[in-house]
């Protein structure tokens, strides 16, 4: 039997500092979270081959006494933890005091530190984990640790070592985090001889992001603030438009320290659905913050992983600061929080009182409320598309005093200035745009069964009709039979009416539990599925009902059609349903991603078309719904609306 020894103090430290030294990125991440914890303001790092050779990382933090310098290098020696007790309520970034020992027992390393106020510092070598003497040295007030050769007397783990290149960018990835998780400090790096990080650490993390991840990123952002009883969301998340195609800029702080977490990035991406192009990814910088004891931070020697004792509660404040940010994007910000104390830097609200600011898309209200917009009398030389029908005319917009308002029916109201507003009042969903079709067969409209209810939306007095927020915007005309143009001040807008109105459906759908209305056809129609499809919907005939198609099977992979949803158009039926049937074959693990998946046929189904000619009132209450900012991304994630500014045309013109 081989012989049972206990390992030599050496040997015994080199395998303890394998755990805490990886390579090099890990060893500036120990020196840079040591620095913070002493309470720098600033630091500045060197290094010279990935690391690997030189690793040099200089702070203006409190320094460490010469006669404490030997202790700082002793395995479990440290000044953040004392008893048990604390543990669990750690509030510096290191505490197991491993890393010095652990980062000297396989390199030169030299310490060169002074203390805030003292007259002079001290110098200190440790080669191998074998320290020197304790010298006096003339050097700055904080803390200078220069390691080399790393890993010298390990050359096992030096086989480990990828390319200096790849070492170096993991150095510059650490770096970049802990930047990000200070923006009140500053942060230089110095990569063979080039500055390639600088923050300014003026406390705002827009500029830390914009010298750490770029200008192009940094413009993409949005800011994100908000709480859920003890937990604290705020940072700054991409606009859906610049989604990604990868992860790799979701960045998450817990209590300031870098984590990874799928809760987290769940949470995040919840936010953005049905508003992200497939395939795209949002980005984030997001600090959540709560209290010590909900969080453990002491689970993974990495510490890049990290356990909430309340997943729920965490999940729920990002997801709704999120979206509360989505929601509010274009809108003016919200006025200043209430200060509190320095050290906090968050605003808490209440659970109730942050939720009202961010309302789940089934809670809003994408039809049912007035519109209104500026009337002004179609001019001999209008620019609408000379091939649309004539729009409703003067004569159809009944003088308010006249008549009670009917829904759906626009009329004109006298405005101050002697101006006149067309006012559209609400009307269900379905029946608000038409499309304009030319059915081929006669259909009889056919209203909800009696036990259904279509919930129709409260009246609302006329008085609150007058958008306060902003003029309406002049319609100047559509292009293409797809782009409608308008015009705000010195603003130009091109919106997409199809993606507009697919996403005006598709919200009006989901907000709607209730069945689709549908028409009943006079003569059944026969549709012919694929056999997944027809597998599915034989299934599941009711969900087909609920989407307003009446079915029965009609055998060899047919169905009998007798009714269809009462927005679209007969022509269109039988793709509709094979799309939809055929969705329902893929399933979704999710039955809401699923019933999402469905929701975009419809809409897309039902909505005007591209290329369709459209009436200029189906495209007023669009470019109403767009301005007030209820509409911005059609359900795949593609823009609605684009903006051109006076200076972006006098550009393409050469004359700005
Ligand atoms: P830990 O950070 O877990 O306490 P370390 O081995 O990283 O353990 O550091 C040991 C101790 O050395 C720290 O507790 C701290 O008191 C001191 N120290 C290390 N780096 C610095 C620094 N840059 N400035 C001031 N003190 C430091
Ligand atoms: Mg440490």
């Amino acid at each position: 039997m081989p012989q049972i020894k206990q390992l030599d103090r050496h040997v015994a430290e080199l395998i303890a500092a394998g755990e805490v030294v990886e390579r090099p990125a890990s060893v500036m991440k120990e020196l840079l979270e040591n620095a913070l914890d002493a309470g720098a303001t600033a630091v500045s790092a060197e290094i010279e081959k990935g690391g690997l050779t030189y690793l040099r990382l200089t702070d203006d933090g409190c320094g460490i006494a010469p006669d404490q310098l030997p202790t700082a290098f002793l395995r479990h020696a440290t000044s953040k933890v004392r008893t048990a007790d604390d543990l669990s309520a750690i509030g510096t970034l290191g505490f197991r005091g491993e890393a010095l020992a652990a980062i000297s027992a396989v390199s030169h390393t030299d310490i060169f530190s002074r203390e805030q106020g003292a007259q002079e510092g001290a110098q200190l070598t440790v080669n191998g984990g074998v320290a020197g003497e304790v010298r006096p040295a003339g050097c700055p007030e904080g803390t200078t640790i220069c390691v080399r050769d790393l890993f010298y007397n390990t050359p096992a783990r030096m086989k480990f070592m990828k390319k200096d290149s790849a070492e170096g960018a993991a150095v510059a990835g650490i770096f970049t985090h802990l930047a990000l998780s200070r923006p009140d400090v500053s942060f230089r790096l110095v990569r063979d001889g080039k500055e390639v990080l600088h923050t300014p650490g003026d406390g705002k993390l827009h500029s830390a992001v914009y010298a750490a991840l770029g200008r192009e990123f940094a413009m993409s952002l949005l800011p994100a603030r908000g709480a859920d009883s003890d937990v604290t969301v705020e940072g700054l998340v991409t606009k859906p438009l610049a989604g990604a195609a990868t992860r790799g800029k979701q960045i998450f702080f817990v209590n300031g320290r870098f984590v990874k977490s799928q809760l987290l990035t769940a949470a995040l991406e919840e936010a953005y659905k049905n508003r992200l192009m497939k395939g795209k990814f949002p980005g984030c910088v997001l600090h959540i913050k709560l209290p010590a004891h909900l969080l453990d931070a002491n689970v993974h020697p990495a510490k890049t992983v990290v356990k909430f004792a309340d997943e729920r509660t965490v999940f729920h404040a990002v997801y709704y600061t999120v979206m509360a940010a989505l929601d509010g994007e274009g809108k003016a910000q919200a006025p200043a929080p209430p200060a509190l104390p320095a050290q906090e830097g968050f605003r808490t609200m209440t659970a109730a009182e942050y939720k009202a600011t961010a309302p789940k898309p089934a809670e809003k209200k994408p039809l049912g409320s007035y519109t209104v917009r500026e009337y002004t009398p179609p001019q001999p030389a209008a620019p609408m598309t000379p091939a649309s029908p004539a729009p409703r005319k003067q004569e159809a917009l009944l003088p308010i005093h006249d008549v009670a308002p009917e829904p759906g029916k626009p009329f004109t109201a006298p405005a101050p200035g002697g101006k006149t507003y067309i006012i559209t009042p609400p009307v269900p969903p379905e029946e608000k745009i038409a499309p304009v079709t030319e059915n081929p067969t006669p259909m009889v409209e056919k209203a909800a069964p009696a036990t259904e209810k279509i919930p129709v939306p409260a009246e609302e007095p006329v008085q609150e009709t007058i958008l306060p927020d902003g003029a309406p915007w002049r319609i100047v005309g559509e292009v293409l039979k797809t782009y409608i143009v308008c015009e705000d001040g010195s603003d130009v807008y091109l919106i997409d009416k199809h993606a507009a109105h697919e996403r005006l459906r598709f919200d009006a759908l989901k907000a709607r539990q209730e069945p689709l209305m549908s028409q009943t056809l006079l003569s059944p129609l026969a549709v012919t599925l694929t056999p997944e499809g027809y597998d599915a919907a034989l299934n599941d005939l009711e969900e087909l009902s609920h989407f307003g198609f009446t079915c029965e099977d009609f055998g060899d992979g047919t169905l009998l059609v007798r009714e269809i949803p009462a927005d679209i158009d007969i022509a269109s039926a039988a793709d509709t349903l094979n799309e939809l049937c055929d969705k329902m074959a893929l399933g979704a693990a999710d039955p809401a991603a699923a019933r999402d998946t469905l929701l975009h046929t419809m809409a897309c189904k039902s909505a005007i078309k591209a290329g369709m000619t459209s009436d200029e009132t189906e495209l007023a209450v669009l470019v109403e719904k767009v301005r007030a900012g209820q509409i911005r991304y059609c359900p795949h994630g593609r823009p609605v609306c684009q903006k051109m500014t006076r200076y972006d045309i006098e550009k393409m013109f050469k004359r700005a």
